[in-house]
């Protein structure tokens, strides 16, 4: 069983590095961000509420997110594992993650503010499934159109820099000291994001060669 969380401020890229590790261990992604979009697009109960939150760039309330989370992690598709970006963002939200199921991974992957703000800026994410593109750094194949399902690639709504901003700073508050919760747990591996793709890549995957 691998339970492996991505880790890392905005930008630092746990959607790209997610999706090559879910699709290289055969593990579900797991990516509270997408959850939560995919709800406000259809429409539920849980979109509504988790709306207004997003919109202004702040955290959903953890009751509402760990019983969304206990439930994704609970269907069968993770009973070998899960790879989870996005969860937990909070000390709270870590010890209820602990009561329904096992970390054996924390990736680390850092990089500066400053570098958050260049790539947010021009993110693009498709509109089908999340999946993550830079119109200079990570291009599609075709422009505006996801290589991997065909569907439109857009600007998400939170990704101006006052939402983006706010982000950082909660990260920076009230994720980032999580860190020490896991350090004293030995579960976590720091990565250097600020390297190319296929460098931060090729530093993920030797991490589970050799443990
Ligand atoms: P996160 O999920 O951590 O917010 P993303 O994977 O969405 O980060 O990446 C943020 C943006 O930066 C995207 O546009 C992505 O294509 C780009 N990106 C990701 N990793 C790198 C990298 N190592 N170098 C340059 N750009 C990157
Ligand atoms: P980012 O990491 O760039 O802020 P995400 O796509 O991961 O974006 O999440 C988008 C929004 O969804 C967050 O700004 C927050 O409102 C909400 N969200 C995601 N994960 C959580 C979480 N673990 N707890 C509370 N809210 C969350």
């Amino acid at each position: 069983m691998r339970g492996i969380l991505l880790f890392g401020p905005q930008g630092s890229g746990k959607g790209t590095q997610g999706e090559k590790l879910s699709a290289w261990l055969q593990l579900p992604l797991v990516v509270t961000g997408n959850i939560f979009r995919s709800n406000i697009k259809s429409g539920t109960a849980l979109g509504q509420l988790a709306q207004g939150y997003i919109q202004r760039g702040e955290l959903v309330p953890d009751e509402v997110t760990n019983q969304m989370i206990q439930q994704r992690l609970a269907e069968p598709d993770c009973v070998n594992g899960f790879v989870l970006d996005g969860f937990p963002r909070s000390v709270a939200q870590a010890e209820a993650l602990h009561n329904f199921t096992t970390v054996t991974h924390l990736l680390h992957i850092s990089i500066s503010d400053a570098e958050a703000v260049r790539r947010i800026a021009e993110r693009r994410t498709c509109v089908a499934n999340g999946h993550v593109y830079h119109v200079l750094y990570n291009p599609p194949k075709q422009a505006g159109v996801c290589d991997s399902d065909g569907s439109p690639l857009q600007q998400r709504e939170d990704d101006t820099e006052t939402a983006l901003r706010r982000r950082l700073d909660i990260y920076h508050r009230a994720t980032e000291p999580l860190l020490n919760y896991y350090r004293q747990r030995q579960l976590v591996f720091d990565i250097n994001g600020e390297q190319l793709i296929a460098k931060v890549w090729t530093d993920i995957q030797a991490i589970f060669q050799t443990v």
